[in-house]
């Protein structure tokens, strides 16, 4: 078969627009649109008319079955498949998907975590077809992107929260691009994920129980060779990756996924996808489906692909940039600068609005990317510190400035910065001077959150970016809609918020102990270092007070979410600590127990043989072996003990932070001594791969 060119290939899964126009009829597809893009109503007998080009096209394209497609707070996507197939008189069978079908589902949502939302008995939850995120095909089934709510209305699902919190969006900065004389239809955010992620060979996965249960190395000693030397970063990329990566895109261009850079990472074994940026939620529906297809793809080229945030101890671990920006229906991105001097003031406003609610909501930024994995990077100089901060880059913050001080703007030309009145000098957008150990830069049309861990939704910090720009932008307009002198009041507004929230701004080395200081200390910022720090932040009353007030969630749905992630975070640690007690005890002591018992035959048979020998290589092993075994016996007995007391309390707040302050010193404690071990003992008795294995051997 002669190979299909990309455009041939590109959403040939998909019931995408294109494929809506060819099949539906005139008033149908209208109809469907402006529900797509005004979020109208949709009437029964257009979703019946939907449905049924839906199953026809699916049918035509291999599905046989048809699945509402969520993504429950599991973190991962879950689809429960039913066939299209009815029974027909003739004792044959016909293929049907009605409209009711389409829009509504009824999944036994039982198992999935509600937080207490949703009480056993009441099993049952509802999915909603979500028409703004397009249906599409995978393993022949026809997956249908839905939001997942309990019988209360309660979201049990990210999606739910984050098509709210675009809404909120969209109606704060509707009024204020009216203050500037603009009709918008709507104004959406776009998201362009950058995935970070490991390939390893699959057979040296499954022999290591830790990354097969937990997705991360609990153990290994350092190789000789980590990412010192800098060599992987954009190197040329191995045969073996080079085949994963054309399947992978080909698999998601099938899928209209817009993955378009690759590359490889700092870290050896370490990669990164980028998409072309779209509309949030179809980015978030896209990026979930892109780590499933990773994963799948891996292990048809006898790899797999760790998404976890910290795989390694030593080398860089993965992370995902939240490129983010806001736009118009007629393509106005309000995060670019503008040619006029009113379209200046305008880009300076939501300039603003941002860096507010960056400051007003760094917690809640801060938590969104919070896990048990993502714990080990943030403020581990590898990536963005747990302290949330915007870098603006020179330009603009001397353009802010100037603003703040009433005073020239020493830039190519001397400007006194008169909003709306004068020409704002022109900045050059660009963008190779960024900082890399920012958490929020931007970058000339876009901001970049960066302190997402690669296994991370990413509707959670853009339901909280969203959220807290709505808020920022109500403020604004409720001040400007009453203002007499529009030009004036926008101008003290501009020059008040950048004044109060200057302290967020920071373009320095994020990396250092002295911004720690600073941060902290000088400037009030917060610097919530672990999960159990950051996620009851989610409870204070001026966070869900915002998330209430802009209807991104109910009272309940936050109480329920706090305690899932929570509770998340806990039995990450805990399954962690089980899978390190059951690795000693079953293999690592063993083999080290296994290795002495040769050192010590041996020594003895030498010396019986010849007075002479004195054996100090055998004897000087054997005695710190002997010793680190002693220590690894008495560590995984404490490990044991914490493990078991961390049954005992009930809040699970309380738990978290038992978890953090007793189980993860008392594990890392128990790694050093194994580490210690595999340096002394020799391979051929060591149980597992060996972190060299690990991360060499695919080429
Ligand atoms: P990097 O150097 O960090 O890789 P790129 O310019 O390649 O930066 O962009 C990274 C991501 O940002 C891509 O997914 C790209 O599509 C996305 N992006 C570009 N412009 C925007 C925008 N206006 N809004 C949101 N994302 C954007
Ligand atoms: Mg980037």
């Amino acid at each position: 078969m002669e190979k299909q060119s990309v455009p041939e290939i590109f959403g040939s899964l998909v019931f995408d627009d294109r494929v809506m126009r060819a099949r539906l009829s005139a008033d149908v597809y209208q109809s469907l649109r402006k529900t797509i893009d005004e979020n109208v109503r949709l009437d029964e007998s257009v979703a019946e008319a939907v449905a049924s080009e839906m199953r026809d096209w699916a049918v035509e394209h291999g599905a046989t079955h048809f699945t509402h497609w969520f993504q429950p707070l599991t973190g991962v996507t879950a689809e429960k498949h039913d066939s299209f197939i009815t029974p027909s008189p003739d004792g044959g069978v016909i293929m049907e998907f009605s409209g009711k079908e389409l829009i509504k589902g009824e999944p036994d949502a039982s198992s999935f975590p509600s937080g207490g939302l949703r009480a056993t008995f009441e099993a049952r939850g509802y999915t909603a077809w979500d028409p703004t995120s397009y249906a599409f095909i995978k393993d022949h089934t026809l997956c249908i992107p839905t939001a997942f709510c309990s019988y209360s209305g309660d979201a049990l699902d990210k999606k739910t929260p984050l098509l709210r919190s675009m809404e909120a969006l969209n109606i704060q900065a509707k009024r204020v691009l009216k203050l500037f004389g603009k009709e918008v239809k709507y104004v959406r955010t776009s998201v362009g994920p950058e995935q970070e992620y490991f390939l390893i060979d699959k057979e040296m996965f499954e022999k290591r129980p830790d990354l097969v249960y937990t997705g991360r190395t609990l153990f290994g000693a350092m190789p000789p060779k980590g990412q010192e030397l800098d060599d992987h970063y954009f190197g040329v990329i191995k045969p073996r990756v080079s085949a994963f990566m054309e399947d992978l895109n080909t698999e998601l261009w099938k899928l209209g996924i817009l993955a378009k850079t690759e590359h490889n990472e700092v870290a050896p074994a370490q990669h990164e996808l980028a998409p072309i940026y779209s509309t949030t939620n179809v980015a978030t529906d896209n990026n979930q489906l892109t780590m499933e297809i990773m994963q799948k793809v891996a292990r048809k080229h006898g790899m797999v692909c760790l998404l976890h945030e910290k795989p390694f101890a030593g080398v860089n671990g993965s992370g995902k940039h939240n490129n983010w920006s806001m736009a118009t229906d007629t393509g106005t991105n309000l995060l670019s600068p503008g040619e006029t001097p009113y379209e200046n003031a305008q880009f300076l406003l939501f300039l603003c609005a941002v860096i507010q609610a960056v400051d007003d909501y760094q917690d809640l930024l801060r938590l969104s990317v919070a896990t048990a994995g993502n714990d080990h990077r943030l403020g581990a100089n590898e990536a963005p510190p747990a302290i949330i901060s915007v870098f603006l880059g020179e330009e603009l913050t001397a353009i802010l400035e100037a603003i703040k001080t009433d005073s020239p703007y020493e830039g190519k030309e001397k400007v006194i910065m008169k909003l709306g009145v004068s020409t704002l000098p022109r900045f050059s957008r660009d963008t190779t001077d960024r900082n890399r150990t920012s958490p929020f830069a931007f970058t000339g049309n876009k901001f970049e959150f960066r302190s997402l861990g690669s296994s991370n939704s990413i509707a959670c910090c853009n339901i909280m970016l969203n959220a807290a720009v709505a808020e920022s932008l109500k403020q604004y307009a409720d001040r400007l809609e009453g203002a007499s002198d529009f030009e004036a009041a926008l101008h003290d507004l501009i020059k008040e918020t950048i004044t109060k929230h200057e302290r967020i701004l920071f373009d320095g080395n994020g990396y250092g102990q002295e911004w720690v200081e600073e941060a902290t200390k000088v400037r009030g910022l917060s610097n919530l270092k672990t999960t159990a720090d950051a996620m009851p932040r989610l409870l204070d009353p001026k966070n869900m007070e915002m998330l209430m007030a802009h209807k991104v969630f109910t009272e309940s749905e936050i109480h329920s979410r706090c305690e899932i992630m929570l509770e998340n975070y806990c039995k990450s640690v805990n399954i962690e600590g089980h899978t390190m007690v059951e690795m000693v005890r079953k293999n690592y002591l063993p083999a080290i127990e296994e290795y002495l018992f040769g050192l010590a035959q041996a020594t003895s048979l030498m010396k019986s043989v010849s007075a002479h020998v004195k054996c100090n290589y055998e004897i000087s092993t054997m005695e710190r072996l002997s010793e680190l075994t002693d220590a690894i016996l008495e560590k995984v007995e404490i490990l044991e003990t914490a493990l078991e007391d961390i049954k005992g309390h009930s809040d699970i707040i309380e738990t978290s932070a038992a978890v953090r302050d007793d189980l993860l010193p008392k594990m890392e404690d128990l790694r050093k001594s194994v580490d210690e071990a595999e340096m002394l003992t020799s391979e051929k008795c060591w149980p597992f791969p060996s972190y060299g294995k690990l991360l060499f051997s695919v080429y």
